[in-house]
């Protein structure tokens, strides 16, 4: 793919540009935010509201030994660069006050298991593991676009719709800020990463228990691209694009769910479990789904004037069950995954 031409871009839009080769130049968009400060502190003071406090792990892919992506002609080493996306990332986070994790800060080797577990134990609300893409054939130095992935297809037990939520928000901002296309194969930009492993996806979306999304910012094998990957503003304007969807997705809200625990109630005819769904913008009373030992039942109330659930459990047998619940709000986002324990107990009839 050809990207820019001075003839088709007039100079006006040209905020950075680099000779390449004899006559094709490099230019990228900067953000509205960059070109005016005050901009960039109306938009931090606007959003930081809904940001501030949530934990982000950051997961910069590669590094250490792992150097094997080199980009085109060996001049763009993904995990350098994923890097430096990841970093200036982290001070955006951090400037509008969310707290964040890394996978690694430095040019480290990090197993792909353990930044799973590292996420996991972090306590993080959300995971993003940061990447630059190759195609799959050998020579290809024109495909280039930028994908978000999540875990799963929807009718997969594994699949959590708030995972393709964030995706969505991310893909936007961050292919926008890059003047990228999303590519032909996902209508919005986003991909379940059962397209590239079937029934599997990526290990690190797998194994990662907390919502988690993977970004594929640019191709390093495209022969333009990858000269603006090099450049450190640049990487700054792709951490600015997914820090913007981060901030509009929380903007957006995310729906509460809550076990009101101790309240299953027995009695001869009923037991039911309650739970509390919540959102300042009201839930979608449509899109409350309860899975039983992952078989989904509709034996359950849902009552929007007070948010409570109730979800009936007669006549199951007593033991140990699960019961997983998402929901939606009226912005469109889905609850964070929720899965609750109970435990039922023989009751013994006088
Ligand atoms: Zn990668």
């Amino acid at each position: 793919m050809k990207f820019f031409t001075s003839t088709k871009f007039p100079l006006f839009m040209l905020s950075a540009f680099i000779l390449s080769g004899c006559s094709s130049k490099i230019l990228y968009e900067l953000p509205y935010e960059f070109r005016f400060p005050e901009k960039k502190n109306e938009f931090l003071n606007k959003y930081s509201a809904f940001i501030s406090g949530k934990k982000i792990f950051l997961d910069p892919g590669h590094g250490g030994k792992d150097r094997n992506n080199k980009g085109y002609e060996g001049t763009a080493v993904e995990a350098d660069i994923n890097l430096n996306v990841a970093l200036a990332l982290r001070d955006y986070l951090k400037e509008a006050g969310a707290r964040v994790f890394m996978s690694r800060e430095k040019d480290s080797t990090v197993d792909l298991k353990v930044r799973s577990i590292m996420a996991n134990i972090s306590g993080a609300d959300i995971f993003i593991s940061i990447h630059h893409n190759a195609p799959g054939r050998e020579g290809d130095y024109w495909t280039n676009y930028t994908s978000t992935y999540y875990h799963a297809l929807e009718k997969n037990y594994e699949f959590e719709p708030c995972e393709r939520d964030i995706a969505k928000f991310v893909q936007r901002d961050l292919a926008y800020a890059m003047r990228n296309s999303g590519g032909l194969g996902s209508f919005d930009g986003t991909y379940s990463d059962y397209i590239i492993y079937p029934g599997e996806g990526f290990s690190v979306l797998r194994l990662t228990v907390i919502p988690s999304i993977l970004v594929e910012c640019g191709f390093t094998t495209n022969e333009y691209e990858s000269q603006r990957l090099n450049i450190s503003e640049f990487n700054k304007i792709e951490a600015w694009g997914i820090f913007r969807g981060l901030c509009r997705y929380f903007a957006a809200g995310v729906p509460e769910i809550k076990y009101i625990s101790g309240t299953i109630i027995f009695t001869d005819a009923d037991s039911a479990a309650f739970f509390s769904l919540l959102d300042s913008s009201g839930i979608d009373t449509s899109s409350v789904k309860v899975q039983l030992d992952s078989a989904e039942t509709d034996s359950y109330s849902f009552y929007p004037e007070t948010g409570i659930l109730m979800v009936n459990i007669n006549g199951i047998k007593p033991g140990d069950h699960i019961i997983r619940i998402i929901c939606k709000n009226l912005n469109g986002n889905h609850s964070f995954p929720f899965n609750q324990n109970i435990f039922i107990k023989d009751v013994i009839k006088p």
